[in-house]
């Protein structure tokens, strides 16, 4: 199967479609990605945002800090999750996607926060925090959270 990928909510009001093929795909152990799709673990197929076209009348979001969540104001499927510091992508939920299967996981992230009962017994890299790393958010005196000159 080749692009284009097309995904949405339950109900249909929400329906995106992504012309390339994703640069990520993986499981996320986080709480917050937790909190947010109610599932024990999370995975996210993420895309460049210029390769998206979303129809988003019925989209509702929720931010918090430089994260914003997004899901179907009508059933309240979780749809896609974006990061400010991650300009031009866009990670929708893996379950939000038409052909899940398609979209194997190539990684696991924030581990440090997986269940204790959870156990999936693949070879993946996993790492312990974040896979994409964020770019360093500087103090105002040019010293950098751990100490180092910039
Ligand atoms: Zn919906
Ligand atoms: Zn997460």
């Amino acid at each position: 199967m080749t692009a284009p990928h097309t995904g949405g909510c339950r109900c249909g009001a929400v329906r995106f479609e992504a012309s390339a093929e994703p640069h990520h795909i993986s499981y996320c152990h986080c709480s917050d990605c937790r909190r947010a799709s109610g599932a024990p673990v999370s995975a996210f197929v993420g895309f460049m945002a210029e390769q998206v076209a979303l129809d988003g009348k019925a989209l509702k979001r929720f931010e918090n800090g430089p994260v914003t969540r997004s899901f179907c104001g009508i059933c309240g499927s979780p749809i896609a999750y974006t990061d400010e510091r991650l300009a031009n992508q866009i990670y929708f939920m893996l379950g939000a996607m038409d052909m899940p299967a398609y979209f194997r996981p190539t990684l696991h992230a924030h581990v440090r926060e997986q269940l204790p009962f959870l156990h999936m017994p693949d070879d993946l890299p996993r790492h312990l925090r974040t896979s994409v790393p964020r770019p360093d958010r500087q103090r105002p005196d040019g010293q950098r959270p751990d100490g180092t000159q910039s």
